[in-house]
């Protein structure tokens, strides 16, 4: 008997028909002697639509009510899925993020979760429920609705596996796992069996959102092994855990790509020291988060700062870009909306040089030109113009050998594939 808790995503639950299919694999699970807890998300396109809606009344939407309204999608799922378990004949019950105590800061549309008591659970298990819980959403120990940030329901699902001690945490989607890219990009790219958690925090932070950058750092931090898989079919996905370091590991594992953010570049500051403090004190104080950082090479003792942030923080960042320019006396800021970053990511990388001069190649034959450059031990990433984001991954995902039907992923000298 295994205490599991199944994750489902929007497209999951995105319909009657579909919320039935959901009830039926809970009561199978529950029927082959398993312990149940299901998180799900709200249903279908429901949060775009509902932030659309609040885009409509206004573009800055206090942040308070934005959790109060986007609140609302996942509770519409727990209550009719619910209804579906009960409806075939099995005992199911609904709580919300609050009811379950997932306590978290104050922090509102990207709460962190500080504590889960989750012995209201507990209690429902031993009474034989299914139960069911609104992914996405906490409280915060005053009383105030929170929510985890997009994506966040794979978070509450992790932080409930890990507070009642479960043996896995299914996140089951709509992809049969996680893939060497993104499948709707990459059509030949191929499911991973195994994802050390080091290497799906990269591809999760460089856009692999098929498990939320957060989930995979609560798991790695609570030793919560993840199983991403299809909610459509049984066919075993990717695990996500500890990877024993000294085992071989392939190269690369994986390409990703990011269109989410921006690049703000500040014209003609000074160039001296304290400079580059004073910019990113100014975006740190506005809540601005900051990827990569580029200074131009100084002409005539002037020079520009570029940086990526999350379009998200831009109106944030703006702001704070007026009041640097004024601050240094700076000639300008401008803004580039339409850049991508793609990324390769391996731990192999760590053993194995000339992975950023092959990709930088690669690149170059696609016609991609490169912006901006970063790397991590297991990671390389480039900025590049975003119309070009396709034809880089799928360039990249050929070129380091991870199409499916490419005989090997290993990269030598002797197979010509080394850089
Ligand atoms: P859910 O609604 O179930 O949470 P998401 O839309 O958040 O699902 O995540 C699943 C999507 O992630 C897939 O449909 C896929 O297009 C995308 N995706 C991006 N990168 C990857 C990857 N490397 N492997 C699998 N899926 C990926
Ligand atoms: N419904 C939320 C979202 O769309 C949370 C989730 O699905 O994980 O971002
Ligand atoms: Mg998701």
């Amino acid at each position: 008997m295994a205490l599991v808790v199944c994750k489902f995503g929007g497209t999951s639950v995105g319909g009657a028909e579909r919320l039935r299919a959901v009830a039926q694999r809970l009561v199978d699970r529950k029927l082959a002697g398993d312990r149940v807890v299901a998180v799900v998300s709200a249903m279908g396109d429901v949060t775009d639509d509902l932030v659309a809606l609040a885009q409509n009344i206004t573009d800055d939407p206090a942040e308070r009510e934005m959790d109060m309204l986007l609140a609302t999608g996942e509770q519409v799922t727990i209550s009719l899925l619910a209804m579906a378990i009960h409806a075939i004949g099995y005992k199911a019950i609904s709580f919300t993020g609050p009811q379950v105590g997932i306590v978290t800061d104050s922090g509102h549309t990207k709460a962190k979760i500080q504590e889960v008591r989750a012995d209201r659970v507990s209690t429902a298990l031993d009474a034989g429920m299914i139960v069911i819980v609104a992914g996405f959403q906490g409280v915060t120990p005053d009383g105030q609705i929170t929510t985890l940030g997009r994506g966040g329901s794979d978070t509450t699902a992790i932080a409930i596996a890990a507070g009642i001690g479960a043996d896995v945490c299914e996140i089951l989607t709509d992809v049969d796992g996680v893939y060497t890219a993104d499948p709707r990009v990459v059509p030949a790219a191929h499911k991973l069996d195994v994802v050390s958690y080091e290497e799906m925090l990269e591809m999760a932070a460089t856009g692999a959102k098929v498990l939320q950058l957060r989930a995979v750092e609560f798991a790695r931090n609570h030793g919560v092994v993840i199983h991403c898989r299809s909610s459509f079919n049984d066919m075993p996905g990717t695990i996500v855990r500890e990877v024993d370091d000294s085992m071989e590991q392939a190269i690369i594992s994986g390409v990703t790509h990011d269109t989410s953010e921006a690049k703000v570049t500040i014209r003609d500051v000074p160039d001296r020291p304290g400079v580059a403090a004073i910019v990113f004190s100014y975006m740190a104080d506005a809540n601005v988060n900051v990827d990569m950082i580029v200074q131009n090479v100084s002409e005539e003792g002037m020079t520009d700062i570029s940086f990526t942030t999350p379009k998200e923080d831009l109106a944030r960042a703006k702001r704070a870009a007026d009041e640097v320019v004024t601050e240094l006396g700076a000639r300008l800021w401008s803004v580039d909306e339409s850049i991508a970053k793609v990324s390769l990511v391996g731990a192999g990388m760590k053993t194995h040089p000339g992975v950023a001069a092959k990709m930088f190649s690669t690149l170059a034959d696609a016609g991609v030109n490169l912006d901006m450059i970063s790397t991590s031990s297991i990671r390389v990433s480039c900025v590049i113009d975003g119309v070009h984001v396709e034809r880089a991954v799928q360039a990249l995902h050929t070129s380091f050998g991870l199409d499916s039907d490419s005989v090997t992923a290993e990269m030598s000298p002797a197979s010509g594939k080394g850089a």
